[in-house]
């Protein structure tokens, strides 16, 4: 197969010859330094292609053929790393510069072309590499290989505008390194582990007795800074702080707004590059309160960490992939002030799990009037899983099978409301009515949070049971993958009301 394509080419072909051979991605054809430099996909396998000897052809390692004249290279690290130092657009960057981003975190590492191509009808920042430590245990992958995926999906569509890099909710000084090493341009500091949850049982003795601990010089400086005060937002909104609001906020927030100065301070500052710092309080157990929004952002802003973006937990529910659940209208009131103090500020206020929450997002676009960053992550794998049900069904019923066995151990890792006995036989089901599974919302969580366990199974020879299944059959359906993201997506921003490109 590789050999008949290879036949195609000549030493003398045009670059208009070679964007109508099947199988080259036109959009990725580059001349540079007299070679020409394409992705190509044969046989289902993706390799690089440079086409003439010159400076950047040495540089690549692969296969030559051509007479020395062609050379096919594998999509590795190597080549990847290359790829970025010749063509700067496929580095990923700050998100700074532009009012919506929007992160597009990518499981499978193979859904952002279909992402990106969004760009080219809708006027936002994408940030396509975007994976929690979790995520990454849970694929078995790293951030190496994401920003690799990143690099060569970027290349494959020609897309020039710039991309971003989340270390998404991220924990600890290790981590945080781990991720600067491998080229983020965002860290999104999860402060979980340092918010004090216990705070909200305890009696007001307790918390009296608890704040005393605090050093003396250290609350009264709070006290006077908090205390007494209209904090003024706008015309409005102020924010107000009784003696007993302040413990509360002092005990719940002050150890995770140290770490944030902390990392703040030690890697943030300290960096050579442009990086978009985001904190994020939102995987918690309670709701985050105006209050304590303005008390945390105040407290690391006036330390000097400078924030840009805030990921606060908003009332209702955001679970994966399916839509918001909560009152819309008391959303809205909440949103709004949340987003008057970030706009005070002047960082993004930051929506997580933002996948399919289709009845908040008019809200959203509104009452932000553009200046946001949203996450959503995952719903490309069920898209994906969509796409499997129509076009492979045989596959999706042992995924289906599997998914259900395997529930109670996901849901260790993912808090959602799914029920086993919920469950839809789908024995009897005909082939064509299986893509209707994934319009209920029970399972649709339930195919969203087994995706680790799903790509991670092996039979007794330590095969992989589903994984190369999967890939060979989204790779073999790419433009419908990319077609369904697109649409899916695209629903999204259209909601949001994303301003198009002229
Ligand atoms: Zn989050």
């Amino acid at each position: 197969m590789i050999n008949s394509f290879k036949d195609l080419l000549t030493k003398r072909i045009t670059a208009d010859e070679l964007k109508t051979i099947e199988g080259i991605y036109s959009d990725s054809l580059y001349e540079k330094d007299n070679s020409y430099i394409f992705l190509a996909n044969f046989n289902n396998e993706k390799s690089l292609i440079v086409l003439g000897q010159g400076k950047v052809f040495d540089k690549f390692e692969g296969e030559q053929f051509l007479e020395g004249e062609g050379k096919i290279c594998s999509l590795n690290h190597y080549n990847a790393k290359i790829m970025r130092q010749i063509f700067p657009f496929t580095s990923p960057k700050s998100y700074n510069d532009f009012p919506i981003s929007i992160g597009l975190g990518d499981r499978l590492g193979i859904a952002s072309p279909g992402h990106l191509r969004l760009t080219k009808k809708y006027d936002f920042f994408p940030v396509i590499a975007q994976q929690s430590i979790r995520e990454l245990e849970l694929t078995g992958r790293t951030y190496s290989d994401v920003l690799d995926s990143s690099t060569w999906a970027v290349f494959q569509e020609g897309y020039e505008n710039g991309y971003g890099f989340d270390g998404d909710h991220l924990k600890k000084d290790e981590e945080i390194q781990m991720a600067l090493e491998n080229g983020a341009t965002m860290i999104t500091l999860d402060l979980s582990d340092y918010i004090q949850n216990e705070v909200y049982n305890m009696e007001e003795n307790e918390i009296d007795r608890k704040y005393d601990e605090i050093p003396k010089d250290v609350r009264e400086s709070l006290e006077n800074k908090y205390l007494n005060k209209d904090h003024l937002i706008d015309e409005e909104l102020s924010i107000q702080f009784t003696e007993e609001d302040l413990k509360k906020n002092v005990l719940i927030y002050l150890d995770g707004i140290n770490y944030g100065i902390h990392v703040y301070n030690r890697f943030i500052s300290e960096s050579k590059c442009n990086i978009d710092y985001e904190i994020s309080i939102d995987e918690t157990l309670h709701t985050t309160t105006i209050q304590a929004h303005y008390f945390v952002a105040s407290q690391l802003i006036s330390n000097g960490a400078k924030i840009r973006s805030l990921a606060p937990r908003f009332c209702g529910e955001f679970q994966k992939g399916i839509d918001y659940i909560g009152n819309i209208e008391e959303f809205k009131k909440e949103f709004e002030m949340h987003f008057k103090i970030s706009k005070y500020y002047k960082y993004k206020l930051s929506i997580h799990s933002g996948s399919d929450k289709f009845s908040i997002f008019p809200t959203v676009g509104e009452y932000t009037k553009g200046f946001y960053h949203l996450k959503t992550a995952g719903t490309n794998w069920l898209v994906a899983i969509q796409l499997i049900a129509d076009k492979d069904p045989e596959l999706f019923r042992e995924i289906y099978d599997f998914a259900f066995k395997n529930l109670d151990e996901a849901k260790k890792h993912y808090h959602v409301n799914v029920n086993k006995d919920n469950n839809i036989s789908i024995e009897y089901m005909d082939n064509k009515d299986l893509v209707n599974i994934l319009k209920d919302d029970n399972m649709r969580q339930v195919l969203h949070i087994t995706y680790g366990l799903i790509l991670q199974a092996k039979d007794k020879e330590g095969k992989s049971i589903f994984k190369d299944k999967i890939y060979e059959s989204l790779n073999k359906y790419e433009e419908e993958y990319y077609e369904a993201l697109y649409e899916h997506i695209g629903r999204h921003l259209e909601l949001l009301g994303v301003k198009k490109n002229n």
